[in-house]
């Protein structure tokens, strides 16, 4: 079976290590091998000495010019590119897209970004403050790349988005990357690493690629490395406590789980653009990639008035999806299955947690017998709603309030229709990514932002008016904060340039005001 390599200290090798097998979790088929690697040490030794100097000699511009080359050089591949994520990733070509295209985007926005930034070796930020009234002494602060590696640990679900987005930023701030895709559908980042290092764009020690587990990788970080970690609150809670890292302050940043709510205000009514809307957002966020999206809605508040309609119209269009759930290489299939038998045994579990506060009122967590395959293969699970009584969906303690579900899985939570309600449930997440505002009367949303807004790293707003033009809430676009405070991780990714700020030292030029214009240039 064809063995994938790891890209380490400037070589393409194989791993010596235990063995893992990625499959196709449409058909079960054995696609390909990989080998835990060694000699992470000396990997994260060659990013340093080797990658960081030659980026930082390349400064902020040239660097913005790669990540443009980069970006026509993924979209050139881009059918061969889904092919392997409907195949890998149990993608239908719709998910596959969502990913790539994601990937391709985020490279287009920091090129952009970058083609703005100044030719030096550090950014300025912000205008210099006299220490103290009358002062002739100044505090400038300045950003400059930071020496270490940036160390990239990526989750199951965006293979390609999650790498390419994080080493984006990076690249620009002049940070050499080690990317850790997930093991079980790591055959998308493999492929595009190719690419992006068969190109010649990069630098030597720009770009490093561990396949398989990450082994010792974490004993060897260092106080100028930073790592970015997407993935489950568990794995989070151990990178962040490893004594290595605790040891050295490395930057952390974490993206973990988050149980994102969608909350419907008092006045929408059915039969409006703004109801439709609902019940589409809805449905995608079910749906998407099997509902495998860190941003997909889990918790539906609904106004009690509200509920039957909403019910009745969302399992309708569910209805119809359920019907065309099977392999994503057959063109009428309209979702495809989990990632793994372990996930799809996770979210059957999840499924059983959650159906003790909340009665499930459509979806069989067990069924089988899906589009294009025999019955009992793959990892197949239709989508499946739940419905809390208004009581239960105020129990804090609640398991909709506390498990994250990882597939085609969301609780209908009726509540009052207040905004202290609604707060109290968002709030009983413990923090997520995103929520989504469904409203027209602006007083509502007003007191809504304020009190929901503590809990999110995103809230997007829809109403009457925006509703056509409304995107679904678990599109993450590269200006807009990627990251949630609490379970969520309390990370913060992407948001434009604010998003370099990981790989950046922040440092304070103390001193005359005359002579810090000069230093910087502003004579
Ligand atoms: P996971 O099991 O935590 O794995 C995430 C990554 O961590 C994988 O690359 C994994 O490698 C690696 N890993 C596992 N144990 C590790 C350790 N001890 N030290 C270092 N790395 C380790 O999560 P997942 O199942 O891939 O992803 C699903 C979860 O990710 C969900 O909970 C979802 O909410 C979350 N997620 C969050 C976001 C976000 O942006 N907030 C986005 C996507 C997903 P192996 O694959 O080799 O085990």
């Amino acid at each position: 079976m064809n063995e994938l390599g790891s890209y380490l200290g400037g070589a393409w090798r194989n791993g010596d290590g235990p063995v893992a097998t990625l499959t196709n979790p449409a058909t079960d088929e054995p696609l390909a091998q990989v080998r835990a690697a060694s000699g992470l040490g000396e990997a994260l030794a060659w990013a340093r000495t080797t990658g960081g100097p030659a980026l930082r000699e390349q400064g902020f511009r040239r660097r913005a010019e790669t990540l443009g080359a980069l970006a026509k050089l993924l979209h050139g591949a881009r059918e061969e590119l889904i092919a392997v994520a409907v195949q890998n990733g149990g993608n239908t070509r719709g998910d596959a897209k969502f990913d790539i295209d994601g990937a391709i985007a985020v490279l287009a926005a920091y090129a952009a970004i970058g083609a703005e930034l100044p030719t030096g070796a550090h950014l300025v930020d912000g205008e210099p403050a006299p220490l103290h009234k009358g002062s002739k002494l100044r505090a400038q602060h300045v950003l400059t790349p930071r020496l270490g590696a940036a160390i990239h640990i990526n989750a199951f679900n965006f293979p390609a988005w999650g790498m390419v987005g994080k080493f984006a930023v990076a690249h620009l701030a002049g940070v050499p990357v080690v990317t850790k895709p997930a093991t079980s559908t790591a055959m998308l980042a493999h492929r595009i690493a190719e690419l992006m290092l068969g190109a010649g764009l990069l630098p030597p020690g720009a770009l490093q690629l561990l396949l398989g587990p990450a082994g010792d990788l974490l004993d060897h970080v260092g106080p100028q490395d930073t790592l970015a970690f997407t993935g489950s609150a568990d794995t989070g809670a151990k990178i962040r406590g490893h004594a290595r890292v605790v040891a050295t302050n490395a930057r952390v940043n974490l993206e973990a789980d988050s149980l994102n709510a969608a909350i419907i205000g008092p006045d929408v009514e059915p039969g409006t653009e703004l109801f439709d809307l609902i019940v589409r957002d809805c449905v995608t966020e079910l749906t998407q990639k099997a509902g495998q999206k860190c941003t997909a809605t889990r918790r539906i508040l609904v106004p009690a008035a509200l509920l039957e309609p909403l019910r009745e119209a969302l399992l309708d269009r569910l209805a119809a999806i359920a019907d065309k759930t099977g392999n994503p290489a057959d063109d009428g299939v309209r979702m495809g299955p989990l990632s793994s038998k372990q996930q799809l045994a996770d979210a059957r579990a999840g499924v059983a947690l959650l159906a003790r506060a909340a009665r499930i009122v459509r979806g069989n967590p067990e069924r089988r017998g899906f589009v294009g395959v025999a019955d009992g293969v793959g990892c197949f699970l239709e989508p499946i709603v739940l419905e809390a009584t208004a009581e239960a969906a105020l129990d804090a303690r609640a398991p909709f309030h506390a498990h994250e579900v990882f597939g085609p899985v969301a609780t209908l939570l009726p509540y009052d229709g207040t905004v202290a309600s609604a707060a109290t449930i968002v709030a009983a997440g413990q923090g997520s990514l995103v929520g989504t505002l469904y409203a027209d009367d602006r007083s509502y949303t007003t007191a809504a932002i304020a009190a929901l807004s503590p809990w999110l790293g995103r809230l997007v707003l829809a109403s009457e008016k925006i509703a056509a033009a409304s995107l679904a809430p678990g599109c993450v676009f590269p200006v807009a904060n990627h990251g949630g405070p609490g379970r969520a991780g309390a990370g913060e990714e992407l948001g434009g340039k604010v998003g370099l700020a990981p790989y950046l030292q922040r440092t304070t030029l103390q001193g005359g005001a005359a002579e810090l214009a000069r230093l910087l240039g502003h004579e």
